[in-house]
């Protein structure tokens, strides 16, 4: 089983979206094992977008990031840092497949919605960065057990 991070961006919180993309990842079959909301500063997003940081847009994506509340969740599954990225859909919201969260929701390439991490090494240093370990929950899901044969890959 895997664990990734995923952001609800200030779109999903402005737009009134939250419900609706965390259904999604429940329907999915997905467990969450921990949920906040925090407010972003410089410093968490100068970490968590250091990738970015010589890009133009940089500047533009700090302050969209900063400009209301986010929703933090840690969501765990089989594959589910790759799951959650399809689920997600392409960066550009408009370029996006439908079915997708982004391409059914998402209105451009800054307000897409949600941001899941890329890799289990990024979602390893993501749920670190932004969750202390008493803010995550195990718990047995009563239909895995159901749901998932012995020999299904982890
Ligand atoms: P993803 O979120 O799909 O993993 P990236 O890590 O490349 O994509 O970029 C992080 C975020 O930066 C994107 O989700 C988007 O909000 C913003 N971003 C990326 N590229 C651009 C761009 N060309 N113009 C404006 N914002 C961008």
């Amino acid at each position: 089983m895997e664990q990734t991070f995923v952001l609800l961006k200030p779109d999903a919180v402005q737009r009134g979206l939250l419900g609706q993309i965390t259904s999604r990842l429940e329907q999915k079959g997905l467990q969450l094992v921990g949920m906040k909301m925090l407010q972003l500063d410089d410093a968490i997003l100068d970490e968590h977008y250091a990738h970015l940081k010589d890009k133009p847009f940089f500047a533009g994506t700090k302050s969209f990031m900063k400009s209301a509340p986010v929703v933090a969740c840690v969501w765990h599954g089989k594959e589910a840092v790759d799951v959650v990225r399809a689920l997600c859909g392409a960066t550009n919201s408009r370029k996006a497949a439908p079915g997708t969260i982004r391409g059914d929701l998402g209105i451009s390439i800054q307000a897409n919605l949600i941001h899941a991490s890329d890799s289990i090494d990024t979602a390893k240093a993501e749920v670190k960065r932004f969750f202390k370990k008493d803010e995550l929950f195990h718990y047995q899901k009563v239909m895995d057990p159901f749901l998932y044969s012995k020999d299904e890959k982890s």
